[in-house]
Protein backbone atom coordinates (compact mmCIF):
# COMPACT_ATOMS: atom_id res chain seq x y z
CA UNK A 1 0.00 0.00 0.00
CA UNK A 2 0.65 3.87 -0.96
CA UNK A 3 2.28 5.62 2.07
CA UNK A 4 -0.25 7.20 3.82
CA UNK A 5 -0.59 11.07 3.73
CA UNK A 6 -2.01 13.61 5.89
CA UNK A 7 -2.90 16.64 6.08
CA UNK A 8 -4.00 19.69 8.49
CA UNK A 9 -5.57 22.78 6.79
CA UNK A 10 -6.46 25.84 9.30
CA UNK A 11 -8.20 28.77 8.00
CA UNK A 12 -5.61 31.50 9.78
CA UNK A 13 -9.17 33.51 10.47
CA UNK A 14 -8.14 32.99 14.68
CA UNK A 15 -5.79 31.34 16.97
CA UNK A 16 -5.50 27.38 17.05
CA UNK A 17 -8.31 26.36 19.20
CA UNK A 18 -9.27 23.24 21.00
CA UNK A 19 -10.79 21.30 18.38
CA UNK A 20 -8.28 22.46 15.45
CA UNK A 21 -5.72 21.15 17.51
CA UNK A 22 -7.35 17.68 17.82
CA UNK A 23 -7.81 17.29 14.12
CA UNK A 24 -4.09 17.95 13.84
CA UNK A 25 -3.16 16.20 16.46
CA UNK A 26 -5.32 12.68 14.38
CA UNK A 27 -3.68 13.73 10.95
CA UNK A 28 -0.37 14.18 12.81
CA UNK A 29 -0.58 11.18 14.53
CA UNK A 30 -1.38 8.90 12.32
CA UNK A 31 1.02 9.71 9.60
CA UNK A 32 3.94 9.33 11.89
CA UNK A 33 1.90 6.00 13.42
CA UNK A 34 1.88 4.73 9.88
CA UNK A 35 5.50 6.75 9.32
CA UNK A 36 3.47 8.19 6.10
CA UNK A 37 3.66 12.24 5.80
CA UNK A 38 1.96 15.13 7.47
CA UNK A 39 1.45 18.07 5.20
CA UNK A 40 0.52 21.58 6.84
CA UNK A 41 -1.43 24.07 4.35
CA UNK A 42 -2.71 27.47 5.39
CA UNK A 43 -6.36 28.12 3.89
CA UNK A 44 -6.47 31.72 3.46
CA UNK A 45 -8.59 32.43 0.23
CA UNK A 46 -10.55 34.53 2.66
CA UNK A 47 -8.56 37.62 2.33
CA UNK A 48 -10.75 39.59 4.26
CA UNK A 49 -10.78 37.16 7.26
CA UNK A 50 -7.11 35.54 7.19
CA UNK A 51 -4.71 37.88 8.86
CA UNK A 52 -1.04 36.97 9.33
CA UNK A 53 -1.27 37.25 13.38
CA UNK A 54 -3.58 33.88 12.95
CA UNK A 55 -1.03 32.72 11.35
CA UNK A 56 2.11 33.05 13.44
CA UNK A 57 -0.36 32.09 15.91
CA UNK A 58 -1.18 28.62 14.41
CA UNK A 59 2.60 27.86 14.15
CA UNK A 60 3.47 28.88 17.38
CA UNK A 61 0.46 26.58 18.70
CA UNK A 62 2.00 23.49 16.31
CA UNK A 63 5.32 24.36 17.39
CA UNK A 64 4.79 24.37 21.13
CA UNK A 65 2.11 21.10 20.52
CA UNK A 66 5.55 19.49 19.08
CA UNK A 67 3.42 18.93 15.92
CA UNK A 68 6.00 18.96 12.45
CA UNK A 69 5.19 18.58 9.20
CA UNK A 70 7.21 16.74 6.30
CA UNK A 71 5.82 18.77 3.62
CA UNK A 72 4.35 22.67 3.35
CA UNK A 73 3.16 24.88 4.82
CA UNK A 74 1.62 25.57 2.10
CA UNK A 75 -0.56 28.91 1.71
CA UNK A 76 -3.86 28.71 -0.91
CA UNK A 77 -3.95 32.24 -1.65
CA UNK A 78 -0.17 31.52 -3.52
CA UNK A 79 -1.77 28.75 -5.45
CA UNK A 80 -4.01 30.53 -7.94
CA UNK A 81 -2.45 29.27 -10.78
CA UNK A 82 -3.22 25.25 -9.79
CA UNK A 83 -6.60 25.98 -9.00
CA UNK A 84 -6.94 27.90 -12.83
CA UNK A 85 -5.65 24.55 -14.30
CA UNK A 86 -7.95 22.70 -12.93
CA UNK A 87 -10.70 24.87 -13.45
CA UNK A 88 -10.10 24.71 -17.36
CA UNK A 89 -9.90 21.01 -16.91
CA UNK A 90 -13.62 20.96 -15.96
CA UNK A 91 -14.47 23.46 -18.40
CA UNK A 92 -12.72 21.02 -21.31
CA UNK A 93 -14.53 17.70 -20.41
CA UNK A 94 -17.46 18.96 -19.83
CA UNK A 95 -18.01 18.76 -15.79
CA UNK A 96 -17.89 22.87 -15.44
CA UNK A 97 -20.21 25.53 -17.55
CA UNK A 98 -20.44 29.27 -17.27
CA UNK A 99 -23.55 31.47 -15.90
CA UNK A 100 -24.60 34.56 -16.09
CA UNK A 101 -27.65 34.37 -14.23
CA UNK A 102 -27.80 37.32 -12.02
CA UNK A 103 -27.72 36.90 -8.13
CA UNK A 104 -31.25 38.05 -7.77
CA UNK A 105 -32.47 35.21 -10.40
CA UNK A 106 -30.35 32.69 -8.52
CA UNK A 107 -31.81 33.59 -5.05
CA UNK A 108 -35.33 33.71 -6.48
CA UNK A 109 -35.29 30.40 -7.87
CA UNK A 110 -34.00 29.03 -4.67
CA UNK A 111 -36.37 30.58 -2.89
CA UNK A 112 -39.01 28.79 -5.52
CA UNK A 113 -37.26 25.54 -5.14
CA UNK A 114 -38.03 25.43 -1.12
CA UNK A 115 -41.42 27.01 -1.32
CA UNK A 116 -42.45 23.45 -3.14
CA UNK A 117 -40.64 21.97 -0.11
CA UNK A 118 -37.27 20.94 -2.13
CA UNK A 119 -33.52 21.86 -1.27
CA UNK A 120 -32.46 25.56 -2.06
CA UNK A 121 -30.59 24.40 -5.19
CA UNK A 122 -29.81 26.51 -8.56
CA UNK A 123 -32.06 25.14 -11.58
CA UNK A 124 -29.35 24.25 -13.88
CA UNK A 125 -31.00 27.01 -16.18
CA UNK A 126 -27.52 27.79 -17.85
CA UNK A 127 -26.13 24.30 -18.46
CA UNK A 128 -26.25 23.49 -21.91
CA UNK A 129 -25.94 27.18 -22.82
CA UNK A 130 -22.28 27.13 -23.93
CA UNK A 131 -21.95 30.40 -22.59
CA UNK A 132 -18.57 31.66 -22.89
CA UNK A 133 -16.68 33.69 -20.23
CA UNK A 134 -18.32 37.35 -19.78
CA UNK A 135 -17.99 40.28 -17.38
CA UNK A 136 -20.12 38.72 -14.64
CA UNK A 137 -19.93 34.92 -15.36
CA UNK A 138 -19.47 32.72 -12.87
CA UNK A 139 -18.46 28.44 -13.49
CA UNK A 140 -20.67 26.36 -11.96
CA UNK A 141 -20.10 22.67 -11.49
CA UNK A 142 -22.35 20.11 -14.02
CA UNK A 143 -23.50 17.80 -10.72
CA UNK A 144 -25.15 14.84 -11.63
CA UNK A 145 -28.70 14.97 -10.96
CA UNK A 146 -29.73 11.24 -10.11
CA UNK A 147 -28.19 8.16 -8.02
CA UNK A 148 -26.48 9.31 -4.66
CA UNK A 149 -22.81 10.35 -3.63
CA UNK A 150 -21.96 7.78 -0.55
CA UNK A 151 -19.18 8.83 1.85
CA UNK A 152 -17.12 5.91 3.41
CA UNK A 153 -16.33 7.30 6.74
CA UNK A 154 -14.05 5.06 8.36
CA UNK A 155 -15.54 6.56 11.28
CA UNK A 156 -19.15 7.33 10.90
CA UNK A 157 -19.54 4.24 8.75
CA UNK A 158 -21.59 5.18 4.83
CA UNK A 159 -23.26 8.22 4.94
CA UNK A 160 -25.80 8.27 1.53
CA UNK A 161 -26.28 11.64 -0.39
CA UNK A 162 -29.00 11.24 -3.53
CA UNK A 163 -27.72 13.64 -5.82
CA UNK A 164 -31.05 15.67 -6.70
CA UNK A 165 -30.72 17.24 -3.67
CA UNK A 166 -27.19 18.94 -4.77
CA UNK A 167 -26.75 21.48 -6.91
CA UNK A 168 -24.65 23.09 -9.45
CA UNK A 169 -22.29 24.85 -7.13
CA UNK A 170 -19.85 27.66 -8.21
CA UNK A 171 -16.60 26.62 -8.66
CA UNK A 172 -14.91 30.06 -9.96
CA UNK A 173 -16.66 33.60 -9.13
CA UNK A 174 -17.06 36.50 -11.49
CA UNK A 175 -13.84 37.69 -10.30
CA UNK A 176 -11.92 34.28 -11.24
CA UNK A 177 -11.42 33.32 -7.94
CA UNK A 178 -12.20 29.70 -7.19
CA UNK A 179 -14.54 28.55 -4.06
CA UNK A 180 -13.32 26.68 -1.40
CA UNK A 181 -14.86 23.32 -1.87
CA UNK A 182 -13.31 23.05 -5.22
CA UNK A 183 -9.59 24.61 -3.73
CA UNK A 184 -9.62 21.83 -1.23
CA UNK A 185 -10.11 19.05 -3.58
CA UNK A 186 -7.49 20.52 -6.56
CA UNK A 187 -5.08 21.17 -3.06
CA UNK A 188 -5.61 17.64 -1.91
CA UNK A 189 -5.35 15.92 -5.12
CA UNK A 190 -1.87 17.60 -5.86
CA UNK A 191 -0.84 17.21 -2.46
CA UNK A 192 -1.13 13.49 -2.27
CA UNK A 193 -3.54 13.21 0.10
CA UNK A 194 -5.08 10.31 0.18
CA UNK A 195 -6.83 10.30 3.82
CA UNK A 196 -8.77 13.16 5.29
CA UNK A 197 -9.52 13.20 9.10
CA UNK A 198 -11.57 16.22 9.97
CA UNK A 199 -14.32 17.69 12.08
CA UNK A 200 -17.95 16.45 10.84
CA UNK A 201 -19.07 19.99 10.46
CA UNK A 202 -17.17 19.29 7.14
CA UNK A 203 -19.66 16.16 6.30
CA UNK A 204 -22.02 18.58 3.71
CA UNK A 205 -19.19 19.39 1.60
CA UNK A 206 -17.69 16.26 1.70
CA UNK A 207 -20.12 15.06 -0.75
CA UNK A 208 -19.34 18.33 -3.43
CA UNK A 209 -15.79 17.26 -3.35
CA UNK A 210 -16.68 13.59 -3.97
CA UNK A 211 -18.48 14.40 -7.38
CA UNK A 212 -15.29 16.96 -7.53
CA UNK A 213 -12.57 14.03 -7.57
CA UNK A 214 -15.04 12.17 -10.02
CA UNK A 215 -15.34 14.77 -12.39
CA UNK A 216 -11.45 14.70 -12.61
CA UNK A 217 -11.18 11.08 -12.35
CA UNK A 218 -8.77 11.26 -9.53
CA UNK A 219 -8.90 8.15 -6.54
CA UNK A 220 -10.97 9.70 -3.57
CA UNK A 221 -8.99 9.32 -0.25
CA UNK A 222 -10.24 7.86 2.60
CA UNK A 223 -12.10 9.73 4.90
CA UNK A 224 -13.11 10.18 8.57
CA UNK A 225 -15.19 12.75 10.16
CA UNK A 226 -14.67 13.50 13.86
CA UNK A 227 -17.56 14.18 16.25
CA UNK A 228 -16.91 17.84 17.67
CA UNK A 229 -15.70 18.95 20.87
CA UNK A 230 -18.33 19.84 23.70
CA UNK A 231 -18.56 21.78 26.66
CA UNK A 232 -19.62 19.92 29.71
CA UNK A 233 -23.11 21.33 29.04
CA UNK A 234 -22.94 19.40 25.76
CA UNK A 235 -22.99 22.60 23.78
CA UNK A 236 -20.44 23.10 20.80
CA UNK A 237 -17.49 24.65 22.89
CA UNK A 238 -16.90 28.16 22.79
CA UNK A 239 -15.11 30.11 25.32
CA UNK A 240 -17.27 30.40 28.13
CA UNK A 241 -16.31 26.44 28.95
CA UNK A 242 -12.92 27.75 29.77
CA UNK A 243 -10.21 28.92 27.35
CA UNK A 244 -10.27 27.70 23.74
CA UNK A 245 -6.64 28.71 22.52
CA UNK A 246 -3.94 26.13 22.52
CA UNK A 247 -1.32 28.46 23.70
CA UNK A 248 -3.65 29.78 26.44
CA UNK A 249 -2.93 26.16 28.57
CA UNK A 250 0.57 27.23 27.87
CA UNK A 251 -0.03 30.07 29.48
CA UNK A 252 -1.43 28.51 32.18
CA UNK A 253 1.17 26.28 32.68
CA UNK A 254 0.15 23.15 30.90
CA UNK A 255 2.85 21.09 29.78
CA UNK A 256 2.30 20.09 25.84
CA UNK A 257 2.75 16.37 26.09
CA UNK A 258 -0.77 16.49 28.75
CA UNK A 259 -2.42 18.68 26.30
CA UNK A 260 -1.59 16.04 23.52
CA UNK A 261 -2.75 13.73 26.00
CA UNK A 262 -5.90 15.50 27.11
CA UNK A 263 -7.24 16.21 23.24
CA UNK A 264 -6.23 13.12 21.89
CA UNK A 265 -8.12 11.35 24.63
CA UNK A 266 -11.41 13.20 23.85
CA UNK A 267 -12.72 11.32 20.39
CA UNK A 268 -10.08 8.37 20.73
CA UNK A 269 -9.60 5.53 23.32
CA UNK A 270 -7.04 2.77 24.24
CA UNK A 271 -8.47 0.22 26.53
CA UNK A 272 -9.09 2.20 29.52
CA UNK A 273 -5.81 4.10 29.61
CA UNK A 274 -5.40 7.47 30.03
CA UNK A 275 -1.83 8.40 30.49
CA UNK A 276 0.42 8.10 27.47
CA UNK A 277 3.18 9.65 26.59
CA UNK A 278 4.07 11.56 22.62
CA UNK A 279 5.76 8.41 21.98
CA UNK A 280 3.28 5.74 23.26
CA UNK A 281 0.36 7.58 21.08
CA UNK A 282 2.15 7.54 18.17
CA UNK A 283 2.18 3.92 18.59
CA UNK A 284 -1.07 2.93 19.57
CA UNK A 285 -2.94 5.72 17.89
CA UNK A 286 -5.11 3.91 14.85
CA UNK A 287 -8.55 4.90 13.23
CA UNK A 288 -10.45 2.09 14.08
CA UNK A 289 -10.69 3.67 17.72
CA UNK A 290 -11.60 6.81 17.13
CA UNK A 291 -15.16 7.65 19.00
CA UNK A 292 -18.34 8.20 17.27
CA UNK A 293 -20.02 10.41 19.74
CA UNK A 294 -18.68 13.85 20.93
CA UNK A 295 -15.64 14.47 23.24
CA UNK A 296 -16.76 16.39 26.70
CA UNK A 297 -13.82 18.82 27.23
CA UNK A 298 -13.60 18.50 30.89
CA UNK A 299 -11.01 21.10 32.24
CA UNK A 300 -10.64 19.31 35.99
CA UNK A 301 -9.40 16.16 33.90
CA UNK A 302 -7.22 17.92 31.79
CA UNK A 303 -5.68 19.75 35.16
CA UNK A 304 -5.56 15.75 36.89
CA UNK A 305 -3.79 14.46 33.70
CA UNK A 306 -1.13 17.93 34.00
CA UNK A 307 -0.87 16.87 37.43
CA UNK A 308 0.21 13.36 36.01
CA UNK A 309 2.32 14.56 33.49
CA UNK A 310 4.17 16.81 35.58
CA UNK A 311 5.25 14.13 38.03
CA UNK A 312 6.19 11.85 35.47
CA UNK A 313 8.51 14.57 34.11
CA UNK A 314 12.53 14.52 34.44
CA UNK A 315 13.02 17.67 37.01
CA UNK A 316 15.56 18.83 34.43
CA UNK A 317 13.14 19.13 31.48
CA UNK A 318 10.53 21.08 33.35
CA UNK A 319 12.96 23.71 33.88
CA UNK A 320 12.99 25.71 30.95
CA UNK A 321 8.79 25.79 31.05
CA UNK A 322 9.18 26.57 34.04
CA UNK A 323 11.61 29.82 33.96
CA UNK A 324 8.97 32.09 32.47
CA UNK A 325 6.60 31.54 35.79
CA UNK A 326 9.46 31.73 38.14
CA UNK A 327 9.69 34.92 37.15
CA UNK A 328 6.71 36.41 36.83
CA UNK A 329 6.26 35.23 40.51
CA UNK A 330 9.40 36.64 41.77
CA UNK A 331 10.19 39.84 40.75
CA UNK A 332 13.24 41.23 41.34
CA UNK A 333 14.58 37.96 41.28
CA UNK A 334 18.21 38.30 42.28
CA UNK A 335 21.17 36.32 39.73
CA UNK A 336 19.94 33.94 36.89
CA UNK A 337 18.51 31.08 37.19
CA UNK A 338 20.10 27.84 36.34
CA UNK A 339 19.14 24.28 35.63
CA UNK A 340 21.89 22.88 38.39
CA UNK A 341 21.56 20.11 40.59
CA UNK A 342 20.08 22.39 43.93
CA UNK A 343 17.58 23.63 41.08
CA UNK A 344 16.56 20.44 39.69
CA UNK A 345 15.88 18.99 43.59
CA UNK A 346 13.76 22.37 44.55
CA UNK A 347 11.61 20.73 40.77
CA UNK A 348 11.96 17.46 42.34
CA UNK A 349 10.35 18.33 45.68
CA UNK A 350 7.45 20.16 44.01
CA UNK A 351 6.66 17.64 40.92
CA UNK A 352 3.71 15.51 43.61
CA UNK A 353 2.35 18.77 44.90
CA UNK A 354 1.78 20.53 41.79
CA UNK A 355 -1.28 20.58 38.78
CA UNK A 356 0.32 23.22 36.56
CA UNK A 357 3.65 24.99 36.08
CA UNK A 358 1.72 27.90 37.70
CA UNK A 359 0.80 26.32 40.50
CA UNK A 360 4.67 24.90 40.79
CA UNK A 361 6.12 28.17 40.46
CA UNK A 362 3.77 29.74 43.49
CA UNK A 363 4.69 26.87 45.56
CA UNK A 364 8.58 27.66 44.94
CA UNK A 365 9.01 31.32 45.93
CA UNK A 366 10.28 30.51 49.14
CA UNK A 367 13.40 28.62 47.98
CA UNK A 368 14.65 31.96 46.48
CA UNK A 369 14.80 35.72 47.18
CA UNK A 370 16.09 36.64 50.68
CA UNK A 371 12.98 37.00 52.30
CA UNK A 372 9.67 35.39 52.94
CA UNK A 373 6.01 36.95 53.22
CA UNK A 374 3.50 35.34 55.99
CA UNK A 375 0.84 34.02 55.28
CA UNK A 376 -1.51 35.94 57.65
CA UNK A 377 -3.59 32.85 58.56
CA UNK A 378 -0.58 30.84 59.01
CA UNK A 379 1.22 33.23 60.93
CA UNK A 380 -1.65 33.84 63.55
CA UNK A 381 -2.35 30.26 64.04
CA UNK A 382 1.12 28.68 63.94
CA UNK A 383 3.58 31.22 65.21
CA UNK A 384 2.31 31.83 68.58
CA UNK A 385 4.59 32.33 71.66
CA UNK A 386 4.27 28.16 72.81
CA UNK A 387 6.42 27.69 69.23
CA UNK A 388 8.89 29.86 70.58
CA UNK A 389 10.52 27.41 72.61
CA UNK A 390 10.76 24.22 69.82
CA UNK A 391 12.08 26.82 67.10
CA UNK A 392 14.59 28.40 69.46
CA UNK A 393 16.01 24.79 70.29
CA UNK A 394 16.31 23.97 66.54
CA UNK A 395 18.26 27.14 65.84
CA UNK A 396 20.69 26.01 68.51
CA UNK A 397 20.85 22.47 66.69
CA UNK A 398 21.28 23.50 63.31
CA UNK A 399 23.89 25.89 63.88
CA UNK A 400 26.18 23.17 64.95
CA UNK A 401 24.73 20.56 62.82
CA UNK A 402 27.26 19.23 60.56
CA UNK A 403 26.99 18.09 57.45
CA UNK A 404 24.17 20.31 56.82
CA UNK A 405 22.27 17.18 54.97
CA UNK A 406 18.71 15.66 55.12
CA UNK A 407 19.91 12.69 57.08
CA UNK A 408 21.46 14.63 59.40
CA UNK A 409 18.69 16.82 60.18
CA UNK A 410 16.26 14.73 60.66
CA UNK A 411 18.79 13.58 63.98
CA UNK A 412 18.41 17.57 64.94
CA UNK A 413 14.96 17.16 64.51
CA UNK A 414 15.09 14.02 66.65
CA UNK A 415 17.31 16.22 69.50
CA UNK A 416 14.57 19.07 69.69
CA UNK A 417 12.19 16.54 70.23
CA UNK A 418 13.61 14.59 73.26
CA UNK A 419 14.86 18.28 74.74
CA UNK A 420 11.31 19.56 74.82
CA UNK A 421 9.26 16.47 74.86
CA UNK A 422 7.45 17.66 71.48
CA UNK A 423 6.22 15.52 68.42
CA UNK A 424 7.29 16.20 65.32
CA UNK A 425 4.39 18.33 63.96
CA UNK A 426 4.56 20.76 66.76
CA UNK A 427 7.91 21.71 65.66
CA UNK A 428 7.86 21.33 62.19
CA UNK A 429 4.77 23.44 61.62
CA UNK A 430 6.16 26.56 63.06
CA UNK A 431 9.35 25.38 61.21
CA UNK A 432 7.51 25.61 58.13
CA UNK A 433 5.40 28.62 58.21
CA UNK A 434 8.86 30.12 58.92
CA UNK A 435 10.55 29.08 56.48
CA UNK A 436 8.28 29.01 53.39
CA UNK A 437 5.45 31.28 55.21
CA UNK A 438 2.62 28.62 54.67
CA UNK A 439 1.04 25.48 56.47
CA UNK A 440 1.91 23.18 53.33
CA UNK A 441 4.91 22.72 51.75
CA UNK A 442 7.09 19.71 50.65
CA UNK A 443 9.01 17.76 53.39
CA UNK A 444 10.55 19.74 56.28
CA UNK A 445 13.93 17.80 56.16
CA UNK A 446 14.45 18.68 52.09
CA UNK A 447 13.70 22.41 52.16
CA UNK A 448 15.66 22.72 55.02
CA UNK A 449 18.36 20.73 53.55
CA UNK A 450 18.07 22.90 50.13
CA UNK A 451 17.36 26.20 51.82
CA UNK A 452 20.82 25.82 53.64
CA UNK A 453 22.28 26.72 56.87
CA UNK A 454 22.22 30.55 57.01
CA UNK A 455 18.23 31.47 55.25
CA UNK A 456 17.35 28.33 57.58
CA UNK A 457 18.82 30.15 60.76
CA UNK A 458 17.69 33.68 58.94
CA UNK A 459 14.27 32.65 58.58
CA UNK A 460 14.04 31.35 62.07
CA UNK A 461 15.05 34.11 64.08
CA UNK A 462 12.62 36.37 62.09
CA UNK A 463 10.19 33.95 63.35
CA UNK A 464 11.20 34.29 66.77
CA UNK A 465 11.26 38.12 66.39
CA UNK A 466 7.89 37.52 64.96
CA UNK A 467 6.47 35.54 67.74
CA UNK A 468 8.08 38.07 70.39
CA UNK A 469 6.19 40.75 69.30
CA UNK A 470 3.02 38.68 69.44
CA UNK A 471 3.89 38.24 73.11
CA UNK A 472 4.20 41.59 73.84
N1 LIG B 1 -9.94 24.99 6.47
C1 LIG B 1 -10.91 24.14 7.09
C2 LIG B 1 -11.09 24.52 8.53
O1 LIG B 1 -10.24 25.22 9.08
C3 LIG B 1 -10.56 22.67 7.02
C4 LIG B 1 -10.97 22.05 5.72
C5 LIG B 1 -10.77 20.56 5.61
O2 LIG B 1 -10.30 19.90 6.56
O3 LIG B 1 -11.05 20.06 4.55
O4 LIG B 1 -12.07 24.15 9.13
Amino acid sequence: MDAIVTRFPPSPTGYLHVGGARTALFNWLYARHTQGRFVLRIEDTDAKRSTQTSVDAIFEALEWLGIDWDDGPYFQSRRFDVYAEYIQKLLDNGHAYYCDCSPERVETVRQAAMATGGKPKYDGACREKGLGRGGDTVIRFKAPTTGTTVIEDVVKGDIVFQNSELDDFVIARSDGTPTYNFVVVVDDITMGINTVIRGDDHVMNTPKQILLYHALGEPLPAYGHVPMVLGPDRARLSKRHGAMSVTAYRDMGYLPGAVINYLVRLGWSHGDQEFFTREELIEKFSLEHIGKSAGIFDLEKLQALNADHIMAAKPADLFAPLCPFLEKHMEGLQGELKCDAWMEKVIETLQPRSKTLEDMADQARFYFGDTVDYEEKAAKKILKPAAAEPVQCLVEELKQLDPFEEKALENAFQAVMDKTGLKLGKIAQPVRVALTGRTASPGIFEIVALLGRKTVLQRLEKALDYIQTRSE
